[in-house]
């Protein structure tokens, strides 16, 4: 019944088939600790997206209309951050 719903909301053109916004995790690091922050008991590993991965990701999804590069950690927190933003 919800792929019913899902696909009449698509064939009536009241909902994006593709998706329009898209976010990124791009690292697990933060160099912040915030009282309420879940990443120790989440054990988000602390490391950065692979740039190759990042470039996949978007050659997905090249009619993403807003790139949302956020997650459990701080994206600008890496050193290269920017060959990331111009890619
Ligand atoms: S990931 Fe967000 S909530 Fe957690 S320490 Fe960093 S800024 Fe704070």
């Amino acid at each position: 019944m919800r792929r019913l719903k899902k696909f009449l909301r698509c064939s009536l053109g009241l909902v994006s088939p593709i998706p329009r916004v898209v976010q990124v995790e791009v690292t697990g690091r933060c160099n912040l600790s915030c009282r309420m922050c879940p990443r120790g008991v989440m054990g988000v590993p602390e490391r950065d997206m692979e740039f190759e991965v990042f470039v996949e990701v978007f050659s997905k999804v090249p009619q993403a209309e807003e790139v949302i590069l956020s997650g459990w950690g701080s994206p600008s927190y890496i050193p290269s951050s920017t060959r990331w933003w111009r890619t």
